[in-house]
Parts: structure tokens; sequence; C-alpha cells
């Protein structure tokens, strides 16, 4: 099996705890040199912080273990494409690499925000690098079984992402 789907299966299995756990199906993992430097599900309710998003917990995370705010050599994995504040915090990590299963229409910090490889970010040399190579769609029918088992939950309509 590919690695992006190795570690993408396990950002799933972390989207389905975090649906057993009653918050919003993400999960979401930080690599760097083939080893995990964190992992999450989505924490919001737990943490009582809006800002919790399977995302920002191991960007917060990989900050602290690796004490940098450069996480260039670093993928990020998500079970879902990460909303504008996440995709907003990927460039200002200097992420090399970006790799999702479900696409976002409503939501995404790139099928609709265009933030990760918004270019314009790179004339703030100091807090901006390139866009990340971005990866998009793997294990997505995986992925999407979660948000449908959710959405029949919540009695959400079936684009609501
Ligand atoms: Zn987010």
């Amino acid at each position: 099996m590919k690695k992006d789907d190795v570690y993408i299966r396990r950002c799933i299995d972390l989207s389905k705890k975090s649906l057993k756990d009653d918050e919003l199906p993400f999960g979401s993992l930080i690599i760097k040199g083939g080893r995990i430097i964190a992992e999450s599900g989505n924490r919001t309710k737990i943490d009582g912080d809006i800002t919790s998003h399977a995302e920002m917990v191991v960007m917060k995370k990989a900050q602290k273990v690796l004490n940098t705010q450069n996480l260039s050599d670093c993928t990020i994995y998500t079970s879902t494409e990460p909303c504008p504040m996440c995709s907003f915090m990927i460039r200002e990590l200097k992420f090399k690499k970006v790799v999702f299963a479900v696409h976002s229409p409503i939501m995404g910090g790139s099928t609709h925000f265009k933030i990760l490889q918004d270019r314009r970010l790179e004339r703030i040399r100091n807090f901006y690098t390139k866009p990340p190579l971005i990866v998009g769609r793997v294990l997505e029918k995986e992925a999407s079984e979660v948000w449908d088992e959710w959405r029949l939950k919540e009695n959400e309509p079936k684009d609501s992402l």
C-alpha cells in the first residue's frame, strides 16, 4: 500500500473516533521523515474551543514537539480538505505537502477559498513560501462514508461539506 494511503487511512480512523465522541468527523496527522509527529481527531467540543479543528490541534502539537514554526520538511494529512483557517496556518508553517481524502466545495481552503495554492502570499517572504504540493481524493470513498454517517445522524443534506 502507498504511504499516502496508509496515513490517510489512519486519518479516517481518527475521524471515525471523532464521530463516536460526538465531534465533527475530522482526523489529521503530521509526518516528518517517515515518523508521525502528531495526530488528532476534532476537539472543538472536548476543548470547548471552536478553533480546535483536527489540523489545528496537530499543528500546535508539532510546533511544540519539533520546537520550530517552520514545518517545511513535514507533510500534513487530513481526512477532509482543510478549511480556510487551517489552510492559512498550513501556509504560514510552510508545509511542503498536504494530502487529504474528501474535497470540500463549500469550506475548502483549496477548492473554494484558494488559500493553499495562492502564490501572492509568497510576496510576504518572512511568513510564507511557495504553495505546498496538494494531493486530494486519497481513499475518498472511505472518507466520504464517514461523512454519510454524520449526515444521517445530523439530518444534513447530501452536499453539506
Ligand atoms: Zn479547519
